[in-house]
């Protein structure tokens, strides 16, 4: 993938980084995510699990396999969407990230879409939601499907694969995630 050269100027700061001792000291990547110049659509997750960590790449284990068929069932490919996370490194077992973390990584994110700069931004998960709708209490079945404007960002919120998953191939919230992903695709080519 052919990214901008801004990008990889944020990327090797990322990379730097150790604003997180605990996970900085673990990590075996920063994950800094992935954004081809063109990309319209951004799709941002919560934080790299283990295969993430592994490749430093983003959503490469079983819920980038989720993500990569949604995508192709709506028409795209990972290589036209930009993928990012809330926190660039993995937290130890796959905890939830800290609050102190994700304030950490904020200003990361921020820089990423103002280089990005997306017609739509799809927050995969609640720790993504709330990233972007604010940490109020959300109920991620009442936010998604739509979308929100957050200063003037166009946001609509899903399901993340991982969580959907869960409840199998043929849940509720997969035929969400992939209808969402699909009106993603429309509003966003
Ligand atoms: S999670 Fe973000 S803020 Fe924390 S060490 Fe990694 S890159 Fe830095």
């Amino acid at each position: 993938m052919t990214e901008c050269s801004d990008w990889h100027v944020l990327a090797d700061r990322m990379r730097r980084c150790v604003a997180c001792s605990e996970l900085a000291a673990s990590r075996q990547h920063v994950v800094v995510g992935e954004a081809p110049p063109s990309a319209r659509l951004m799709f941002v997750g919560e934080a790299p699990g283990a295969s993430e960590d592994e490749q430093g790449r983003p959503f490469v284990g079983k819920a980038g396999q989720v993500l990569d068929a949604a995508l192709v069932a709506a028409g795209l490919s990972r290589d036209e969407v930009a993928v990012a996370n809330v926190l660039k490194c993995r937290p130890p077992g796959n905890r939830r990230p800290l609050p102190a973390e994700i304030g950490n990584c904020r200003g990361w994110l921020t820089a990423q879409l103002d280089l990005v700069r997306p017609a739509l931004v799809v927050p995969l998960g609640l720790t993504s939601i709330a990233w972007f709708l604010g940490p109020s209490k959300l109920l991620l079945r009442e936010v998604r499907g739509r979308v929100h404007d957050v200063d003037g960002l166009r946001v609509l919120p899903t399901y993340h694969p991982s969580g959907a998953l869960r409840y199998g191939p043929n849940g509720e919230p997969m035929r969400a995630l992939r209808a969402d992903i699909a009106l993603a695709a429309s509003l966003a080519t």
